[in-house]
């Protein structure tokens, strides 16, 4: 059976650090976008040749903000990428992109570079909440982007939301959603925020500026988000993913079925024939040459790693599919924690896959921890 093989790029360069945001991404760093473009065309490159360049299916550009780069450094990546692993027929092709940055040159060198898919970040439609968390765009910012991609010939758009801004009302998050229907992407991810350690949203919280949503409010925010998205002929299919039919991130689905994929870039992760590789964090580190870490997944974390990606689906862990890769069965494997949680209606079997129910897909690290016992 083919193989499915992703790669990411990482650019770790933003304009501004958003309020909620730890991922690695660095502002003020853009005099380091020509060095950092050089030093992902060799890794590329050489990882190609290492690796006897295998066909790739997906691409996925992500950040940090990949719009910040100028449109000749992404058609320089773009080129050392398709040297280096042939692109699939029909594959997919997605770079993420800020609202504030896009621009028609950068779409241009895009979609002449064979890309298909463009992810915006659009977060929320009122100014008020996008101020709240640091974002540098409006909302018209967010349309103008989606008829730019459209001019330039990319037409498959996912919108980023988010739900649970402390102060964020249900009624401001049903705006957002009808904002973002009403531009028609194909795909709409929308992320509960989580608050992470450390970032001035979390600072603000834990001082009482800020009051997060209750447990109560976030139920209902999920529920207006599947009953909104499902009016509109959106298809949950991931946990925080929503898509016409045939058009769910194929990057994603690929990661969340447990194939390989290849990260390049600073920060950049892969999973590749049974073994992680991890670039080093830091943008000087990584302009250095700072060896990648790698280690080899055991066959009990690989068991693990498949189930709890697979259970983000709303399809599930298809049966036969661990089977192949793990060498046993779900039941041989987690036979206590499936009989409990298909008991407490958490989880169940439907046609041969194992799935988290609607009871269950809010609770699915209470169930994951049973697959850890
Ligand atoms: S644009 Fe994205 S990566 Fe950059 S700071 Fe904001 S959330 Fe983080």
């Amino acid at each position: 059976m083919k193989r499915s093989l992703g790669l990411y790029v990482h650019i770790p360069f933003c304009l501004r650090k958003c309020a909620y945001c730890d991922f690695p991404s660095h502002p003020g760093q853009m005099h380091l976008r020509e060095a950092y473009t050089q030093a992902l065309c060799r890794e590329i490159t050489a990882r190609g040749e290492a690796l006897g360049h295998p066909m790739a299916d997906t691409l996925f550009i992500g950040g940090g903000t990949p719009s910040v780069m100028l449109p000749e450094q992404i058609a320089a990546v773009l080129r050392a990428l398709r040297a280096a692993f042939p692109w699939e027929e029909g594959y997919e092709a997605t770079c993420e992109a800020n609202p504030e940055s896009l621009t028609a040159d950068f779409l241009q060198a895009l979609a002449e570079g064979g890309f298909n898919r463009l992810s915006l970040g659009a977060q929320a439609s009122q100014p008020r909440l996008l101020k709240l968390i640091g974002r540098g765009h409006s909302w018209e910012q967010v349309a103008e982007g989606v008829c730019m991609a459209r001019k330039a010939g990319i037409s498959n758009i996912n919108l980023d939301l988010m739900a649970g801004f402390p102060g964020q009302s249900l009624k401001e998050l049903g705006e957002s959603l009808d904002a973002a229907i009403a531009l028609k992407p194909r795909h709409l991810s929308c992320y509960g925020l989580i608050l992470e350690e450390g970032t001035p949203l979390s600072l603000a919280v834990a001082e009482g500026s800020l009051q997060l949503p209750g447990e109560d409010a976030e139920i209902a925010m999920d529920a207006l988000i599947r009953e909104k998205l499902g009016k509109a002929g959106y298809i949950h299919y991931e946990i925080s993913n929503h898509a016409l039919c045939g058009f769910e991130c194929r990057h994603n689905l690929n990661c969340w079925e447990y194939a390989d994929y290849l990260g390049f870039g600073a920060a950049a992760a892969g999973f590749y024939q049974g073994r992680r590789r991890k670039n080093p964090a830091g943008i000087q580190d990584y302009l250095d040459g700072r060896a990648p870490e790698e280690l080899t997944v055991t066959a009990e974390e690989s068991r693990f790693e498949q189930v709890m990606m697979g259970l983000r689906l709303i399809k599930g862990v298809g049966g036969a599919a661990f089977e192949r890769r793990q060498g046993m069965s779900l039941m041989e494997a987690f036979g206590p924690a499936i009989e409990k949680h298909t008991a407490g209606g958490l989880l169940a079997w439907k046609e041969g896959r194992l799935c988290l129910t609607e009871e269950g897909l809010g609770l699915m690290n209470l169930v994951l921890v049973d697959f850890l016992a």
